[in-house]
């Protein structure tokens, strides 16, 4: 049996496992609903099982479930809560092909290229929050009263409505469900209906070493299912991550209950080249920057590529040649680096946008801009990783989030000049530089208008590297302490009088 067909055996054992499943009380478990969602595998189109279609009815159960175990959980000391996450994140490194194999599978996204990478990156947050446990802590403040005491604690808020997107459903899932709960409190996780079982899996083995109901996984459409999961009364925080259109929605379900609420939503991220950038290194951030290998399918895709009229041809040449080399194919192919698009109807978002371009008489394809043809692309969702030059910067293909594999190089003459446009947006939530110029560097983290700024570097999200957007791009922060304590905490004001020293007794 080769690699390819092993890890594909694996994925689909798994898948079949979970089809069906919700996990309730510590234990997967059928929902109520007979109602289900097809599941398809986006390498092949193949159906690989189906997910519960959980309606009111489930999340109620799962509501309660949560509820209960928070009334325990939020008791246990913060450090023995840590351990016990800890001993998850063990679990999970135990059984990482499996979920790497799974997250492939489900999403298309190429298993060496990023499954692996998200997985490994997966456990390590998971670690990073268990070994904050102890510091979740209040503050002592002086005050003007005589003989008071003014300190504030950092307590749970109850049980956590967290809500992920399909692109990085196992980083966005412990993003959100590892801080929550060293910090005391209990999850209801809605999975991405297009992605669920990798999700469904890590939850499972993780919640293995926490008591039963502190973390509970439910599927099934927003409105369906979401809603009723935000809109429930024992529900008080809500955490999201997914599209500015139903980010809205989401803050305008919880704002009635005054619910607390993070965002975390979409981009269109300029990526800009100063002639005086090292190109080598520049050019290799353009390609990492729109994340090419995960399908231009990241909320800090790179997909406005500014470059210095100068040095513009040299660097749409090497971007060029660089893309040239990628190879695409089934994502559970160890010598694939670009996987499938997720969806038909996220495809289709693509082909929409491509259309858009290619009838704009300035639009010239540098490289891509196709389906891919041969029989191992067949029934999948692939599309060639595309740069385009000549695109108006007006253009919806220039101005809208497309989440697919698809750049816009644009050329510019002056530093003004970019900025202007680079901020010319609704959106703020990643921007990159590339520049020698110290001074033009500083000025530039002075003046974008984004959450997610890199100079000379062009990384992804990771562990510990506060993350989050400005603008439409979201509210709050998510990957690093500060997420923890100011998104996952409540605190209290505390005043206490100890009254005079009688200095007799
Ligand atoms: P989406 O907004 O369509 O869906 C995200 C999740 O919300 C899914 O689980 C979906 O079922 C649920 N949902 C949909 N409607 C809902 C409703 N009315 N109530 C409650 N829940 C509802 O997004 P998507 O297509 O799954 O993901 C792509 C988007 O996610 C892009 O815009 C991307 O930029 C964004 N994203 C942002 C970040 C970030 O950290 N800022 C990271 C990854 C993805």
């Amino acid at each position: 049996m080769s690699n390819f067909e092993k890890n594909l055996e694996l994925a689909i054992k798994n898948a079949k496992r979970l089809s069906n499943k919700i996990l309730i009380d510590g234990k997967l478990t059928s929902a109520k609903t007979s109602n289900k969602i097809e599941v398809i595998n986006p390498s092949t189109g193949e159906n690989i099982g189906t997910t519960p279609q959980c309606d009111k009815n489930d999340v109620d159960v799962a509501v309660e479930s949560a509820e209960k175990a928070f009334q325990k959980w939020k008791r246990i000391p913060a450090r023995e809560r840590g351990k016990m996450v800890t001993a998850g994140a063990r679990k999970l490194e135990e059984r990482r092909n499996e979920i790497e194999t799974l997250l492939a599978l489900d999403t298309g996204n190429a298993l060496r290229t990023q499954s692996i990478p998200e997985t490994a990156a997966s456990i390590e947050l998971t670690h990073m929050f268990a070994g904050l446990s102890g510091e979740i802590k209040g503050e002592n403040y002086p005050t003007n009263i005589p003989n008071s005491i003014h300190y504030t604690t950092r307590d749970p808020i109850g049980v956590v409505c967290a809500i992920v997107p399909w692109n990085a459903p196992l980083f966005l899932t412990v993003a959100k469900i590892a801080p929550a709960i060293v910090a005391g409190n209990s999850v209801v996780l809605k999975t991405a209906e297009q992605a669920p079982f990798c999700a469904l899996l890590l939850a499972e083995i993780f919640q293995q070493e926490l008591p039963p109901g502190v973390l509970n996984v439910i599927s099934g459409y927003g409105e369906e299912c979401g809603e009723p999961l935000i809109t429930h009364k024992k529900v008080r925080k809500v955490t999201f991550t997914g599209s500015f259109a139903v980010g809205k929605i989401i803050a305008q379900k919880a704002a009635p209950k005054l619910c607390p609420v993070t965002l975390e939503l979409g981009g269109k991220n300029p990526n800009i080249i100063m002639s005086d950038a090292d190109l080598d290194i520049a050019i290799q951030g353009v390609i990492d920057g729109m994340r090419y290998t995960r399908q231009g399918q990241a909320c800090t895709a790179g997909s406005k590529i500014y470059i210095q009229e100068k040095i513009y041809d040299k660097v749409v040449a090497g971007t060029v040649d660089k893309l040239s080399k990628f190879k695409m194919g089934n994502a559970l192919e160890e010598s694939s680096d670009i996987g499938a698009i997720i969806s038909k109807e996220q495809l289709k978002r693509t082909l929409h946008y491509m259309d858009i371009a290619k009838k704009t008489s300035s639009t010239k394809i540098m490289h891509g801009g196709n389906q891919p043809t041969g029989s191992e692309y067949k029934n999948g969702f692939f599309y060639e990783p595309t740069l385009m030059s000549g695109v108006p910067i007006n253009s919806p293909v220039c101005q809208e989030e497309i989440f697919g594999p698809v750049a816009c190089a644009i050329p510019f003459k002056t530093f003004d000049e970019v900025m202007k446009s680079a901020n010319d947006t609704p959106f703020g939530l990643s921007a990159v530089l590339w520049t020698q110029n110290l001074s033009r560097a500083l000025e530039f983290v002075e003046e974008i208008e984004a959450g997610f700024v890199q100079v000379n570097q062009c990384v992804a999200p990771r562990a510990n590297v506060s993350y989050g957007g400005l603008k439409m791009s979201g509210l709050g922060k998510e990957y690093a302490f500060d997420s923890m304590i100011n998104h996952f905490t409540q605190s209290k004001t505390v005043l206490i009088n100890r009254g005079k020293t009688n200095i007799d007794s």
